[in-house]
């Protein structure tokens, strides 16, 4: 089992499921009006994603990009570099950007700008984790699901060298794991 090299659970199932619950809520107020498209940045939005635009019943589309910064390591490196681009023309949309953790800012920072130089109408940051005790870069979410104290979490999509995004709860990870 992968639960035993889970130190502690930080949110649970259930908790997660009516936080996000409220994050659909809140963007069908923003957005219902509106066609806006859904932009995850892989992979660690992936399960965030497919429970936010359930929970948020508007008519929307979905896009992906894939950037990475981290390369195995537990501290961002800070070059970002994107591994899957934009497969459509986002020009005058209003993006919600569907993120896992902010953490530094490198990433969202670097695609905010990214988003608007392709000419974005806005540009909406949902972020289902927020680490504001690490930010280097002056970027703050619209949305948060959750703050999370300077730890090093996996699940609900994020995880540890690849592994653990299946988990369903969002936990630290035992720190023997790391020197394995
Ligand atoms: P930033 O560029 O804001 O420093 O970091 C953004 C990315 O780093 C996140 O999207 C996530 O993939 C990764 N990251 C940052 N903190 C954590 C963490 O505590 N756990 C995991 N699994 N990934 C993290
Ligand atoms: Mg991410
Ligand atoms: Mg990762």
């Amino acid at each position: 089992m992968m639960d035993r090299d889970i130190l502690k659970v930080l949110f649970s199932e259930e908790e997660i499921r009516a936080r996000v619950e409220e994050l659909g809520s809140e963007l069908y107020e923003r957005f219902c009006e509106k066609t806006p498209l859904f932009l995850g940045v892989l992979k660690g939005s992936f399960v965030f994603m497919a429970d936010l635009v359930r929970a948020c019943q508007i008519k929307s589309d979905l896009e992906f990009i894939a950037v990475s910064s981290y390369e195995n390591a537990t501290v961002s490196s800070g070059r970002v570099q994107i591994t899957r681009d934009l497969q459509q023309d986002i020009t005058g949309r209003d993006l919600i950007v569907v993120e896992d953790i902010l953490d530094s800012g490198n990433t969202l920072a670097f695609l905010k700008d990214y988003f608007m130089t392709k000419g974005a109408a806005s540009v909406t940051i949902v972020t289902l984790l927020d680490k504001p005790s690490r930010r280097t870069k002056a970027i703050q979410p619209d949305l948060t699901g959750f703050v999370v104290p300077d730890e090093f979490v996996v699940g609900y999509g994020l995880d540890y060298a690849q592994k653990y995004r299946n988990v369903p709860y969002i936990g630290v990870l035992k720190p023997e794991v790391y020197s394995n």
